[in-house]
This record gives structure tokens, C-alpha cells and sequence, in this order.
């Protein structure tokens, strides 16, 4: 029996592996995922713009990472140290501009992790592409106007 705890699926998304069946070799390439998982067959982009939450993600750890250099600065200038600003700037503009190149496919598969989480029911099986069951709701013309007074107006 798997574990599907949102733990384990975390764990599998961060060490860049299928969340569902925790099966690595998912990218072709460093920014080429496959579209399916290849142990379980796992469709990892469900619908058009899936994955502007990994974009998020991305975003969202780069910006913690330039902010931990920006409280290291601030904690070296609380102590009294005031040298230049430029290695610091350099090493900024570094982490901006290769984090969301190297963190990239983690992030997709961290994203694939949240959505099995949020959406359990996708562990097992496919959503449903069927409109069979819908009831066609067609509503009995209602009096009109000119049958509901007329008798009265001569
Ligand atoms: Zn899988």
C-alpha cells in the first residue's frame, strides 16, 4: 500500500518525483517535463495554465532567498559593520537571476504535490470527461400576458 500522506507527496514533489507514485526521471530535460508520469501514468499538467502555481512557487523562493541576504545585511549592519554594499548587491542580483533556473523543476513537481493534496481524488483516478446524467431542464411555458387579463379589457 502507498503512502498518500501530504507529507510523503511534499517529500516526492521536493526530491523532484512523481507525487502520487514517487518515480523520478520525470524530465526529459532540466525544463521538459513529461507530460505523463512514467511508472503511473500520472497526467501532471491537468488543464491550460496548471502550472502558473509552480511560477508562484518559483517566485515566491527566490524572494525569500533575496530577502534572507537582505536580513543578513541588515543583521552585519546592526553589528557594526559597514563595508561595501556591492558584493551584497552581486550576490542579490545572482541568487534573482539563477535560483528560478535551478529551482525550476522542483517547483513543478512541489506544485503537482500541493494539487494531489488539495485534490485527493485525483490519486486514483482520472476527473471525469463524461455529460451523461445531465438532465435537460426545460421549463413549461409559463401564462402570457394576454391570456392572464384579457377577458377583463373590452
Ligand atoms: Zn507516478
Amino acid at each position: 500500500m502507498t503512502d498518500h500522506s501530504p507529507f510523503r507527496l511534499l517529500v516526492r514533489g521536493v526530491a523532484k518525483r512523481c507525487p502520487r507514485c514517487g518515480a523520478g526521471r520525470l524530465f526529459v530535460r532540466w525544463f521538459d517535463m513529461k507530460p505523463n508520469c512514467p511508472r503511473c501514468g500520472y497526467r501532471f499538467e491537468r488543464e491550460e495554465g496548471f502550472f502558473l502555481g509552480a511560477y508562484v512557487i518559483n517566485l515566491a523562493l527566490t524572494e525569500v532567498m533575496v530577502g534572507a541576504v537582505f536580513i543578513a545585511l541588515i543583521v552585519r549592519e546592526a553589528q557594526g559593520w559597514h563595508g561595501s554594499l556591492v558584493p551584497w548587491l552581486l550576490v542579490v542580483g545572482a541568487v534573482q537571476v539563477a535560483l528560478p533556473f535551478v529551482s525550476y523543476p522542483f517547483s513543478k513537481t512541489i506544485w503537482a504535490a500541493f494539487d494531489l493534496i488539495m485534490h485527493p481524488s485525483s490519486r486514483s483516478r482520472r476527473p471525469k470527461q463524461s455529460s451523461a446524467g445531465r438532465r435537460r431542464t426545460t421549463k413549461a411555458p409559463g401564462p402570457r400576458a394576454e391570456s392572464m387579463g384579457g377577458a377583463l379589457w373590452p
